[in-house]
Order: C-alpha cells, then structure tokens, then sequence
C-alpha cells in the first residue's frame, strides 16, 4: 500500500489463549460486584459494578441509559435529532455534545457524518425494511439532511455513565453498552481491564485490549448489522462520499480512548477510511489506540493498543 509501511519488528506473537467476549481474566482476588443486564438502544447492556449491593446506583445508570435513549434517538418526539430535523436549536447541554460530534466529525474529514438518517432509512438499516436503492435514490437521500447519531451515543453514553460513576464511591466499573465497553476506575488489584475483541467472522474473541482506569472500546463492524441480496452482503456503515455501504476493505475497527463519544465517532469513522486513511488519522492524533481487522482477516493494531492474544502487524508512529 502507498505510504503505508510496516516496521521490521512489526510481526508479534502473543501466547494468551483466546478468552470470550468480555472475559475479565484478571480480576484478581473475588471482589463483590453488584449487576444489570437491560435492554436499551437495541442492544443487551450488562453493567457490573465492583461493589456488593449497589442497586441503587445501578438503577440510577440504568436511568441514565434511558433517558439519554430518548434525548437521542432518531424517533422519539423531542428528541435532540427531531429538534434539529425541525430546523430548531436543542439546549445548551446537547447543542455542546452537537458541537463536539460535528468538530469530530471535520476531524475525519466527513467520513463520519451525523446526517445520514434519509440514506439509513432508504437502505432500511433503522426500519428493518432492508432495500438496495438505486443509484438516484441514493443521490436524493444524501440530499437530504437528516441527524442520526447512531454512530455515537453509546461511546458518549458509557462515558457519562462513568462521569456518573465519580460521583458515588464505587471504585470501578466495566459496562458493555452492545459491544461498546466503558470502564471505569482502577481495578482494586492494580491489574488492567481487558476486553476482548469479537471474531467477526463467528462466535468468541480475536484478541485481548488491555486498558487501565477509565476508558472507551468501541467497535465498528460489517458484521453487527447487515443484509444479503442476491448474493451481496449489505451492511449499516455507510460511506458519505457514495451513500452505499463503506467498502474499505475492512471487517472491523475497534477505537480505545479517554473519552467515549471520539471513540464511537472514530470507530465509524475510520471503517469508512479503511486502513491507511485511518492509519494516517492516528498518526495526526494523540488522543486514542485503534485495532483493524482486515477483509483478508489480517489485523493491524496501532502500537499503544496493548493487544494480545493474535497475530497482528504493528502501526508505528514514525514511517520510513
Ligand atoms: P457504529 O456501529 O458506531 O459504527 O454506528 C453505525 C450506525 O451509525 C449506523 O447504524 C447508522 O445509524 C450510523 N451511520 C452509518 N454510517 C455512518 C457514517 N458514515 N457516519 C455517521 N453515522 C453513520
Ligand atoms: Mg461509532
């Protein structure tokens, strides 16, 4: 690949067995956790927090997640996208995080775009009424402007669950928001979190990311929604610059960062990238770790993403 380089010492082999999905082998001594699975924006969240009978606390996150649901979803009548698509202002709290969404946004040079509602729509990923449109459908809908952000409220939900989490004395959390993982605190046995990474092509975990203290890891994949039509695979990350699904050449991106709302953006975004575009906005960036899996099922990790468990080609910083 043009500009893409790969350094002598880039071949690593980890000897950690594979562990499933979430599986938290560190954990250390049995500490008391208090648990809830829920139900919310389509998917299974499972929070556990490192503290016996924590149920308030847990009914209090679980709140959280719902009323942030509704503050974002693309149908719920006053909704921040339903403000918008109404061509009026939303408040000051919302207006901010629009903010940060759209500087995101310019930041991936529109790779991630907040408004593609019509062309998710059109395709049939937010109604279920899947379709592949033609090609004047597809120019008619990115006319069209309509805010969905799906993209990147569940990286901005776990980190306000975490914002939550410091104001109570629960040491440390993990939450998996559907695939999204926000922890939260340092483990009370000084060890590291560590998530595992879906397999896109079937069940269990690729590789282990191992992160300290409070962090995003979200990942973006054609796997997690998508339909077939005549022997085409269709999935639900759309490229703006041609309204169909992204054909970047990858099958997943996993983001780790400090703050959850720029890895759920980037995840998106650097799947519609691909590889070396994405690469390169890691390399102008200081502010979060990526792991690439490939169409080829080759996988590549930036070289401060602490991944184990795989064979991977390291990202360097510096190209020669
Ligand atoms: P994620 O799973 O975080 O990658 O988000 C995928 C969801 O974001 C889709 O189901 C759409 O609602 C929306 N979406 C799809 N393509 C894009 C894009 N290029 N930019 C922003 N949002 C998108
Ligand atoms: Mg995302």
């Amino acid at each position: 690949m043009k500009g893409f380089r790969v350094p002598l010492c880039a071949r690593m082999r980890a000897i950690a067995a594979l562990l499933p999905l979430l599986a938290l082998c560190a954990c250390g001594r049995a500490q008391q956790t208090t648990t809830r699975t829920l139900y919310a924006m389509d998917t299974v969240m499972e929070l556990t927090l490192y503290a016996a009978d924590a149920d308030e606390e847990a009914d209090a996150l679980e709140a959280l997640i719902r009323s942030t649901e509704g503050t974002w979803s693309v149908s719920a009548a006053g909704s921040v996208p339903a403000v918008l698509n109404a061509g009026q202002e939303p408040e000051d709290a919302a207006r901010e995080v629009v903010g940060q969404v759209l500087a995101l946004s310019e930041r991936c040079g529109g790779a991630f775009s907040p408004t593609l509602g019509a062309l998710s729509e059109l395709w049939g990923f937010s109604t279920g009424a899947y379709y592949v449109p033609t090609e004047a459908e597809i120019a008619a809908a990115l006319q069209e402007e309509k805010w969905d952000f799906g993209g990147a409220i569940k990286g901005y939900t776990g980190q306000i669950a975490a914002e939550y989490l410091e104001s109570t004395g629960i040491p440390c959390a993990i939450m998996n928001l559907g695939g999204n993982v926000q922890t939260y605190g340092e483990k009370a046995d000084g060890t590291a979190w560590q998530i595992g990474i879906q397999n896109p092509e079937g069940d269990g975990c690729l590789g282990i990311v191992c992160v300290s203290g409070t962090a995003s890891i979200v990942t973006s994949g054609s796997y997690q929604r998508y339909f077939e039509a005549d022997g085409v695979l269709y999935h639900h990350i759309l490229d703006p610059a041609t309204g169909s699904p992204a054909r970047s050449g990858l099958r997943s991106v996993t983001v780790i960062a400090r703050d959850g709302l720029t890895a759920d953006v980037l995840s998106t975004a650097l799947f519609v990238l691909g590889l070396e575009a994405g690469s390169e906005l890691w390399r102008e960036s200081d502010d979060f770790e990526a792991v690439f899996v490939a169409e080829d099922g080759s996988i590549w990790a930036t070289e401060g993403a602490a991944l184990s468990g795989c064979d991977y080609e390291v990202i360097a910083r510096e190209t020669d």
